[in-house]
C-alpha cells in the first residue's frame, strides 16, 4: 500500500484556501486516518496547515498525543466517563451528550485531577446517533456547565448532517435549522461552532461555522461516491495498492482454480498468483472483478483466499511483474470507488478494512 502525502497535503491546502481563513480545518484521522496511518497523515495535515484533529476515540488521541502532536484533538465518540481525567491530563476534548455523562465524567474529574477537561456539546438535529435532541436537555446541560466552570471548558459545540453529500437538500435544510434553534439555548456560542464533515463543507460550505471536520477528501476521495461528481476542486486520490505475481502458469480447458473449484479454463490460459487476499482486506467478493498487469485488465478468477488470488493473464508474463489493484498503470485507473461499486459497499469501508499485514510506504 503507497499512501501519497503529497496528495494530502494538495487536498488540505485546497481546502483551507477555499475556507479563506473564517474556519478552521480539523483533520479527521480516526480509524488509523482511514486506513492510510494515522500519525504519517497528521503529520501531512499539519505541514499543510490544519489546525486540529479529530478522533473517533480517546486511544486514538492519546497515540498522536505519543507522536507529540500538540495541536487541539477532539475524540468524535462517546468516551467513557470513567475516562475523563485521563483525557484532560492530556489536553484531548471530549465530546458529550448528556448530563448524566457530564455528572459521571465530574466525579472522575474530582477524584483525579485539577485540570478542566474541555468539552464539545454534541446536538442530535437528526443523524438519530448521540447528541442532545431538544433545548430542555441542552439547557439543562448548559446550566450544569455553568455551574462547574472548574472541571469543564465548554470548547465547542457541533452536529454531524445525514444526507450533505445527497443531490436532495430537504433534510439537510432541516437538520441546519433545528441546529441554529438548539445553539441558541446556550447562553454564549463556545470557541466552536462546527456541523462540516468533508460533504457539508465541499457542497454547503455557508453552513460551515468556524471550524469544519475534514475527513474523506483529505485522503482524495468524493464523499458522495459517485452522486455528486461536482467537486469544487480535483481531490488527489492518495492511496494505490499493487502487488506483484509470485507464480505463473498455463492450465487447459476444464482445469480449475481455488476454492470449490468454481472457475473453469476454456482452453489454454494464463493464470498469475498475486500474495494477497482477504486477510489484506482485499473483500472475497471480488471474485469477477480485476486488476491492472501492464496497463491491461486482468479478470480475478476463482476464489480469493485469505492471502492469494489468480488472475488471468492475456500471455505468459514474468514473476515479478507489478499487478495494480489500486490506482494507475499505463493509463488506466482502478480506482477505491470502482472496487466500491463492485463489491456493494463504499470506499470509506474499504480503506478502513485494509489490515496492518500490508505494507504501507509513504512518498
Ligand atoms: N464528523 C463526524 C462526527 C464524523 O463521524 C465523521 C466521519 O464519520 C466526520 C466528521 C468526517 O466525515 P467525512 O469523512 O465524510 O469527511
Amino acid at each position: 500500500m503507497t499512501v501519497d502525502l503529497a496528495a494530502i497535503r494538495h487536498n488540505v491546502q485546497e481546502e483551507m484556501q477555499r475556507l479563506a481563513g473564517k474556519s478552521a480545518l480539523f483533520a479527521v484521522v480516526k480509524a488509523d486516518g482511514y486506513g492510510h496511518g494515522a500519525v504519517a497523515v497528521a503529520q501531512a495535515c499539519q505541514q499543510a496547515g490544519a489546525t486540529g484533529f479529530c478522533v473517533a476515540l480517546l486511544d486514538e488521541a492519546l497515540e498522536l498525543r505519543a507522536a507529540h502532536f500538540t495541536e487541539p484533538i477532539l475524540v468524535l465518540g462517546i468516551t467513557p466517563p470513567e475516562q475523563a481525567a485521563i483525557a484532560a491530563a492530556n489536553d484531548v476534548s471530549l465530546t458529550f451528550g448528556s448530563l448524566s455523562w457530564l455528572t459521571a465524567a465530574a466525579e472522575d474529574l474530582q477524584a483525579r485531577t485539577n485540570t478542566p477537561l474541555k468539552v464539545h456539546i454534541a446536538l442530535d438535529t437528526g443523524m438519530g446517533r448521540i447528541g442532545f435532541r431538544n433545548a430542555a436537555d441542552l439547557r439543562d446541560a448548559a446550566d450544569y456547565l455553568a455551574a462547574h466552570q472548574d472541571l469543564f471548558l465548554t470548547e465547542g459545540v457541533f452536529t454531524h448532517f445525514a444526507t450533505a453529500d445527497e443531490k436532495d437538500t430537504t433534510y439537510f435544510q432541516q437538520q441546519a435549522q433545528k441546529f441554529n434553534g438548539l445553539v441558541a439555548v446556550l447562553p454564549k456560542k463556545p470557541r466552536y461552532v462546527h456541523v462540516s464533515n468533508s460533504a457539508t463543507s465541499l457542497w454547503h460550505a455557508a453552513c460551515n461555522g468556524n471550524m469544519i471536520r475534514f475527513g474523506v477528501a483529505l485522503y482524495g476521495l468524493n464523499p458522495s461516491g459517485r452522486g455528486i461528481p461536482e467537486l469544487p476542486y480535483p481531490l488527489q486520490p492518495a492511496l494505490s495498492l499493487t502487488s506483484e505475481l509470485t507464480f505463473v502458469k498455463q492450465i487447459h480447458a476444464g482445469d480449475a482454480v481455488s476454492y470449490g473449484a468454481t472457475y473453469k479454463a476454456q482452453g489454454d490460459e494464463w493464470i498469475g498468483t498475486v500474495p494477497l487476499g482477504y486477510a489484506d482486506g482485499w473483500l472475497r467478493r471480488l471474485q469477477g472483478f480485476h486488476v491492472l498487469v501492464n496497463g491491461v485488465p486482468c479478470e480475478i478468477v476463482g476464489r480469493i483466499c485469505m492471502d492469494q488470488f489468480m488472475i488471468r493473464l492475456p500471455e505468459n508474463t514474468p514473476v515479478g511483474t507489478t499487478v495494480t489493484l489500486v490506482g494507475s498503470d499505463h493509463g488506466e485507473t482502478i480506482s477505491m470507488q470502482d472496487v466500491a461499486d463492485y463489491s456493494h459497499t463504499i470506499h470509506y469501508e474499504l480503506c478502513c478494512i485494509l489490515t496492518q499485514r500490508l505494507p504501507r510506504r509513504y512518498i
